[in-house]
């Protein structure tokens, strides 16, 4: 991915700049934003931001960001009329938070809740994985100190949540470990609910505090749908996993993944549910998101997405389905949580000064 370079060691035609963002041909709704962004929140006040971008429309839109942010443009070149672009941004030394972040909607408040890829190997290899978790991915598990650590970050600044996913969580030995980490905060697992029955796995369950919510993902009433996205026999290996959790005194939550709207295929999965005695509050049902291994699907952008900072063991990410997409990529390690959660905020607080002002900085298409 296109990355903040050390300006020393890249050849630029702007001078001295105290850092510099090699921005590929990302526009500022496709990443360019994000990388900026996390540059800017390093330098002082009065220093300079460069930025190159092969991409025509950062020609009004780093403007418009300078001028929402009130950094100053005070370089701008090009290296021919079809590009790349240059410019050198002054950092001001004001706030660069323009108005209030938290305006929209059904927000969740930046710093409330979090998501931890455990690891990305898994037993099942689904059609729609947007982690491309597979039995041959490679498991980046994440460390039970590194998540003791940012827990520590995250209660502090007002943390409630903390969502465990994968890959398939049940395979990383310590997910015991992982999970116990966020003790006192609201804990939920996503699972496939295929693995834990027996041996290591099921101590792992067992030992798991009861307030630990598990999400179980069951796509359809019958095993037809499910086997075909997830695998054959997946089916009856989820609903003996639903059944073995809740037999342990779990709150299980079951979660669909489909591809298209089916009426008649969501009502079964409800009267199943009814039958089974799963509350409605503990029944998600989603989209399938166009991202890792799904070709179709949603299509999802740093301006459709409301951010859900999610780590993992390498970096930190806009939106846990977004975890092989480098545009929304927010950081290259999962700490410090502190300028995590800060480029998410200031990344929203342009957005919704965009928004205020009519004014169009993100382009997604
Ligand atoms: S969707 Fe879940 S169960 Fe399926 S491969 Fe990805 S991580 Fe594994």
């Amino acid at each position: 991915m296109a990355q903040p370079t050390d300006p020393d060691r890249a050849p630029n035609p702007l001078g001295e700049v105290a850092a510099l963002v090699d921005g590929g041909d990302m526009d500022c709704g496709s990443g360019l934003l994000l990388l900026i962004t996390r540059a800017m929140r390093r330098l002082e006040p009065g220093q300079l931001l460069g930025v190159r971008s092969a991409e025509v429309s950062v020609v009004t839109d780093l403007p418009a960001w300078a001028d929402l942010t009130g950094h100053d443009v005070v370089t701008e070149l090009a290296e021919s009329a079809q590009g790349p672009w240059w410019f050198a941004v002054s950092k001001s030394g004001a706030s660069t938070r323009p108005g209030t972040v938290f305006s929209q909607g059904q927000r969740t408040p930046v710093g409330r809740r979090l998501w931890v890829y455990t690891n990305f190997n898994c037993n099942l290899a689904c059609s729609y994985c947007c982690a491309e978790s597979s039995p041959k991915a490679v498991a980046r598990r994440f460390d039970p100190a590194v998540a003791t650590a940012a827990f520590a970050e995250f209660r502090p600044q007002g943390g409630r949540e903390v969502f465990f996913t994968g890959g398939e969580p049940f395979m990383h030995p310590e997910l015991g470990a992982l999970v116990a980490a966020g003790t006192g905060l609201d804990r939920t697992v996503l699972t496939n609910g295929m693995i834990f029955h027996r041996g290591t796995r099921r101590d792992i369950l067992e030992n798991l505090d009861r307030d630990v919510v598990l999400q179980i993902s069951l796509d359809s009433a019958t095993p037809e749908l499910h086997d075909r996205q997830r695998g054959a026999g997946s089916w009856s290996k989820a609903v003996d996993g639903i059944e073995l959790a809740r037999s342990l005194g779990f709150r299980v939550r079951v979660a669909a993944t489909l591809y298209d709207e089916d009426p008649q295929g969501v009502e079964a999965l409800h009267r199943r549910l009814d039958d089974a005695g799963i509350a409605s509050e503990d029944r998600v049902i989603r989209p399938v998101a166009q991202e890792g291994f799904a070709t179709e699907g949603l299509h999802v952008s740093l301006d459709s997405l409301e951010p859900e900072p999610t780590l993992t063991a390498d970096g930190a990410w806009w939106h846990p389905v977004a975890v092989t997409n480098p545009h929304l990529r927010i950081a290259d390690a999962p700490l410090p949580l502190s300028e995590v959660f800060g480029v998410v905020r200031d990344t929203l607080a342009v957005q919704d000064a965009a928004a205020r002002s009519g004014r169009e900085v993100f382009r997604c298409a």
